[in-house]
């Protein structure tokens, strides 16, 4: 059918998208820089290794290739970490980004899919977050995501440039075949940490901060399957080949789970203790997030299948155990 570039490919979403897309019988080409991500996951189709800071390599990659969408995956995605290193998160994801997206213009490609975020929205008590709420990241991390947000604007009134940005609450499962799942490192994730403390491959999980206004005092968060996460993406890429205007999603549950029902939850799945430390607020950390839109299900036919919070834990436990994985 088309074929697609992946940047970031190699990572945790990416490489269940390219699983997803060629499925869906297109042709995903990963684009990576294998910083973060790794090489025995691109399986799905074709490798070319780059960075999207070489605009030369990635005006080869677009000439060779003639992708016909781009699915924008390859970012910086620490919330701690943007913090402390802000600078790396300017530079990576919005240069990195401008130079993509300039690099897709000149080469004629103007379908673009890329993955935003909640964070994007911040700390806003008592809001229901949809597409149209206003945005105001307190961390670095989602004000380079909604930076390039409004690159993509900015380039569709000049360019024609169009595009369906999806806002992703967090992603959290793998792939029932555990063919590819998550590894990050090093991982700051709450529920693959999690896993790893059942397993003993590290300490005791510390819960990041327990005076929050939340009914347990820790962070909620909105958990969404990886799976369900990549099936919007291909719909995504449907509702460009259709001609339609471009538009934000929210992807999440509209569900909240705190660090706390997490740990709970991930207990009863695995049948083992969860050792877990109580430890200061993390940088950054905004105290709930959760969708309040049902817009993709409504407009792109989305229907999440996975995403409830113990096939998520379950999908990640069976993936930590595949022996794919030795964090
Ligand atoms: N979290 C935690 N301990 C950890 C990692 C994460 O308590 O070791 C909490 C974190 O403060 C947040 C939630 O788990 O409230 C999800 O964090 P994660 O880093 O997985 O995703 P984020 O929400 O930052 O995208």
């Amino acid at each position: 059918m088309s074929t697609i570039l992946v940047t970031g490919g190699a990572g945790y979403i990416g490489s269940h998208a390219c699983k997803a897309l060629a499925e869906a019988g297109h042709t995903p080409v990963t684009f990576d820089n294998l910083e973060t991500g790794w090489r025995d996951a691109v399986k799905f189709g074709p490798f070319a290794q780059g960075d999207l800071l070489d605009r030369a390599r990635l005006d080869e990659v677009f000439a060779e290739f003639q992708p016909d969408a781009v699915m924008h995956f390859a970012a910086l995605s620490q919330v701690g970490e943007s913090m402390s290193h802000p600078g790396k998160y300017w530079r990576n994801n919005v240069a990195g980004s401008l130079n993509l997206i300039e690099a897709a213009v000149a080469a004629g490609c103007k379908n673009f899919v890329f993955s935003s975020t909640c964070a994007t929205y911040g700390d806003q008590d008592n809001v229901v977050l949809d597409e149209n709420s206003a945005q105001y990241p307190i961390n670095a991390y989602g004000a380079s995501k909604r930076a390039i947000e409004d690159i993509l604007r900015d380039f569709e009134a000049s360019d024609g440039l169009r595009h369906v940005i999806f806002r992703y609450f967090n992603v959290a499962g793998a792939d029932p075949d555990a063919e590819v799942g998550e590894f990050h490192q090093p991982e700051t994730h709450l529920i693959p940490l999690m896993l790893d403390a059942i397993d003993g491959k590290r300490d005791a999980l510390t819960i990041f901060g327990t005076d929050y206004d939340t009914p347990d005092g820790t962070c909620i968060r909105d958990y969404v399957h990886v799976c369900d996460l990549v099936d919007a993406h291909v719909l995504g890429l449907d509702w460009l080949a259709h001609g339609k205007e471009s538009r934000v999603f929210n992807l999440g549950t509209g569900s909240g789970f705190s660090v706390r029902e997490v740990i709970d939850h991930s207990r009863e799945v695995t049948n083992r203790e969860v050792p877990f430390t109580e430890g200061p607020r993390r940088a950054g950390d905004c105290t709930k997030l959760v969708s309040g839109s049902t817009r993709a299900e409504a407009e792109l036919g989305w229907k999440p299948t996975r995403s409830t919070l113990k096939q998520m834990i379950t999908d990640a436990w069976r993936w930590h155990q595949s022996g794919h994985y030795d964090g």
